[in-house]
């Protein structure tokens, strides 16, 4: 096993923003990266010296369980400096703007800024104003690159392949960044993608994304090869808007339950982003079940986190005279494999 597979090749960017400006040949290097780090975590040391000497922050404005904490323990894995901010015990309640916290610590030394933002764009904000590296962690309802492509991995260790197959993305899609920049990646891969949900959570207007707009989930059930069952994103809509009658009205018409699985492909993948809410975008006997490949998702989450952080600030910007290899912690011509630490 290599640690870096000849598809890095394709990647040349600073910053992972956005799945939409990505290409394919881009999310395949990716995904490829992570292929060869997932290795790493099977390991009893779980250790590879591929960013020594760098520094990584998580700059979280908004709440993350997952995807905090697998982007510090990806860096961790990879010999980064990590460090949390904490936006709430921070001096943004003393009046300090967004981009003089983030300019602060970039003078701490920061290589790669991880940004959440309930803000569409900010990370791109940060972006112009900032030297360092940003990785989008979620902005606002806008895109979340490294669910899509850990989501997209997931696909393509249970599937084989992710040309061809039938998709359905199932819940609130009007305010689901996971959503966004899942429609992207399926896209550039050739998946065909069916969004399904209330018409208030999921506007004709999808179909400019390109992809098929459903309303009723059990129309569409059959033809589909894999379930992404997203939340309902209650801290995104306007109070006062009420997208559905009630909770068990929705488990009705678009919850995934063990009666719909009886008549999906018997071999129909379920995934959810996280944090689910059982019994309500799927059933506890859906979640846990023999389909589910939710924690899956979660296990290549860290694998896809450690090969962003390390395409980004280990392989394409080595500091001034160091060679890409020796920034990787391997000598030209051997692998991974020879080189734990
Ligand atoms: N964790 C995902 C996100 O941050 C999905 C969700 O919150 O529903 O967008």
């Amino acid at each position: 096993m290599n640690l870096a597979p000849a598809s890095t090749k394709a990647w040349h960017r600073k910053h992972l923003l956005g799945i939409e400006e990505l290409t394919r040949e881009e999310c395949a290097a990716i995904l490829d990266t992570a292929d060869s780090f997932s290795e790493i975590s099977s390991r009893s040391r779980k250790k590879v010296p591929a960013l020594q000497g760098r520094v990584v922050f998580n700059l979280f404005f908004e709440n993350s369980t997952r995807t905090r904490t697998s982007f510090s323990l990806a860096a961790k894995r990879l010999s980064a400096d990590t460090q949390d901010f904490s936006a709430a015990t921070s001096s943004l309640s003393k009046g300090e703007s967004f981009i003089d916290t983030a300019k602060n610590i970039e003078a701490m030394g920061a290589d790669v800024l991880v940004v959440r933002h309930s803000t569409p764009g900010a990370p791109h904000l940060l972006a112009q104003h900032v030297k360092a590296s940003i990785i989008n962690a979620g902005d606002g309802a806008h895109e979340h690159p490294t669910q899509a492509l850990l989501d997209l991995l997931t696909i393509r260790r249970a599937k084989g392949k992710i040309e061809g197959l039938t998709v359905g993305l199932v819940g609130d899609i009007a305010h689901s960044r996971v959503a966004r920049s899942n429609i992207h990646a399926l896209n550039k891969f050739g998946a065909h993608v069916i969004v399904c949900g209330p018409p208030t959570l999921v506007p004709r207007s999808m179909e400019r994304l390109g992809c098929e707009v459903a309303h009723h989930l059990d129309d569409v059930l059959p033809r589909l090869d894999v379930v992404n069952a997203l939340r309902i994103q209650f801290e995104r809509i306007h109070k006062g808007f009420i997208p559905f009658p009630s909770v068990s009205e929705y488990l009705h018409f678009y919850g995934m339950t063990i009666e719909r699985m009886r008549v999906a492909k018997p071999d129909l993948l379920i995934l959810a982003p996280g944090p689910i809410n059982r019994g309500v975008e799927l059933t506890p006997e859906v979640a846990d079940g023999p389909n589910s490949a939710i924690l899956d998702q979660v296990t290549n989450g860290l694998a896809v986190r450690m090969a962003v952080l390390y395409l980004l600030s280990g392989r394409t910007h080595p500091h001034p005279h160091e060679h890409e290899a020796h920034a990787a912690g391997i000598k030209p011509g051997r692998t991974a494999e020879h080189h734990a630490e």
